[in-house]
């Protein structure tokens, strides 16, 4: 609250000598902020430390709030119903006073893919990215089928919902999207970041003081919880009774004195994991001894700034990020790609195997494409991080919308929880 824009949105305004009662009320009601709930702790404590804030409001502010809150859930069809029930719960069980200030809104990631002119991104052997216009009907089935790969997959799913939230803040005119981080989570993608080659994208990510340049500088971004380690949050889920308005998510009980029998520990293995659950694993297991670990790597990912680009104003055709690296020629730079001809009778017998495997099949449906392709095709800057994300899903091929204006402004189709 210390930086004049949220304050702005934030405050109550009222009458007085150079604002009449209309205008005051247009001010307040035009704060809109968007809150993205995954039901997960962080973004539903926050949820209900806003909805404190509007009752503090009200109180000694004569009744009156000086903001609106947009709710949005993104989902998968097979998650709508019970997405929808609990969230119809938590609002009946704590919103109801603020109902005209609070609206849960729901989008289907499907939507991600609906009314869009495709192009198919692939990269071929020396890392550099073609692409080529898609005129296929394509979803989100075919897209998470080519994702064989679950840290690909997670990161893509990751740029549809960021891509999603915030064309639907752009399309709305909220000042601000309120991410529900805490420092853990903050501190855990930040490491993923680095780990992945997406580094460059750090100050992106955390940049709270400047408008959202890739949409039209309408609004900014927000991480109230950044100061908070997640074991905090947790304790604080229970403490106020969200507990049982979680949802794939059960809170760690690791502050309570009183310890909850049934938390179970993830019995996922290591191998298993993506790269994200595997830095969450090892910031959760030191949370407790080394909590400054983790608020070091905050603030020091706070305090980086932007690379200078190498080209002003490139975009990574997937991720939208700006371009700093040359990544495909410090990639060929370490790389040899040449084949060479099986030399024993090893090689040979290795050979055979490979040529009757479907990896060979998957080879030559990769140089088909790639083939495709390039002919019509055009090249497409990519981030270092795309081009190893990409070299993750089926054939090295993923089918993406364009960014243009189209997407942008196509209408997003959503749900309203009403109290009916
Ligand atoms: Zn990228």
């Amino acid at each position: 609250m210390s930086d004049l824009y949220f304050q702005d949105i934030f405050k109550v305004m009222h009458p007085d000598k150079v604002r009449s009662p209309e205008l005051a009320d247009i001010q307040n009601k035009s704060s809109r902020i968007l809150v993205p709930l995954s039901l997960g702790s962080s973004s539903t404590v926050m949820l209900d430390v806003l909805n404190d804030t509007l009752n503090e409001q009200k109180a000694t502010q004569r009744g009156r709030t000086g903001f609106y809150v947009d709710v949005l859930l993104c989902y998968l069809k097979s998650e709508f119903q019970e997405l929808r029930d609990r969230a119809k719960e938590l609002s009946a069980a704590r919103y109801t006073d603020n109902r005209e200030n609070i609206k849960f809104h729901f989008i289907e990631l499907e939507s991600f893919f609906n009314h869009q002119n495709f192009e198919k991104l692939i990269i071929n052997d020396d890392y550099l990215c073609s692409s080529k216009l898609d005129t296929q009907p394509y979803n989100l089935k075919d897209f998470l089928e080519r994702c064989p790969n679950r840290t690909s997959r997670e990161d893509l799913l990751t740029f549809v919902i960021r891509r999603l939230v915030k064309r639907y803040a752009y399309q709305h005119n909220h000042k601000a999207i309120l991410w529900g981080h805490s420092m853990t989570k903050l501190a855990d993608e930040t490491i993923s970041l680095i780990v992945k080659g997406r580094g460059e994208h750090i100050n992106s990510l955390f940049n709270c003081s400047e408008l959202d340049q890739g949409y039209g500088e309408k609004f900014r971004h927000l991480y109230p919880l950044k100061d908070i380690l997640l074991s905090e949050v947790d304790a604080y889920c229970y403490s106020a009774g969200l507990d049982k308005h979680l949802m794939n998510y059960t809170a760690q009980d690791t502050l309570l004195l009183q310890k909850r029998g049934d938390i179970k520990p993830d019995g996922k293995l290591i191998r298993n994991m993506t790269i994200n659950e595997m830095v969450r694993k090892y910031f959760d297991d030191i949370e407790g001894d080394y909590s400054n670990v983790i608020s070091t790597v905050v603030r020091t990912a706070d305090k980086l700034a932007e690379p200078k680009s190498m080209e002003s104003n490139v975009k990574c055709s997937l991720c939208r990020g700006n371009i700093h690296t040359r990544g495909s020629e410090w990639l060929q730079s370490i790389t040899i790609n040449n084949g060479c001809s099986p030399e024993n009778q090893e090689d040979r017998q290795l050979y055979a195997n490979w040529y009757d495997s479907d990896l060979r099949k998957e080879r030559d449906e990769h140089l088909e494409l790639m083939r495709s392709v390039s002919l019509q095709g055009e090249s497409a800057p990519l981030c270092y991080g795309c081009i190893i994300t990409l070299g993750g899903v089926k054939n090295k091929c993923v089918t993406w919308p364009q960014s243009t204006d189209r997407e942008l402004n196509q209408t997003l189709e959503e749900f309203v929880l009403a109290d009916d």
